[in-house]
């Protein structure tokens, strides 16, 4: 598989598009739902880990694992992004900016 060089927003804009060809938002979905649905990706991932799944395998041609569950979550948050319109890479900008100035574990927090 070779590297693509598509920016986060071409890949939100994709990743949207591909949700809405497979009928994703044709039912309206609140905040709550779609937070659970990005739950339930972690929950998966969890699972994967448990069961020792660090890294990609296929599953009669479905990738599964620990790291895929974790992009599923990546996938419903960018997807939830670009529903909501957000510029995600100015976010994230913003937010990485503020997070390098913070104290050493944000203040002492223990975890
Ligand atoms: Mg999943």
């Amino acid at each position: 598989m070779s590297k693509d060089s598509r920016t986060l927003e071409e890949w939100q804009k994709e990743i949207h598009r591909i949700a809405k060809d497979k009928g994703w938002h044709e039912m309206d979905r609140n905040e709550a739902e779609i937070i659970s649905l990005i739950h339930s990706e972690l929950s998966e991932a969890l699972e994967e880990y448990r069961e020792g799944n660090m890294d990609i395998y296929y599953e009669d041609g479905k990738p599964e694992g620990y790291v895929v569950e974790l992009v599923d979550v990546l996938i419903r948050i960018l997807d939830h992004l670009e529903e909501r319109d957000v510029d995600t890479e100015k976010v994230l900008r913003e937010k990485c900016d503020y997070n390098r100035d913070r104290n050493e574990r944000h203040g002492g927090k223990r975890i």
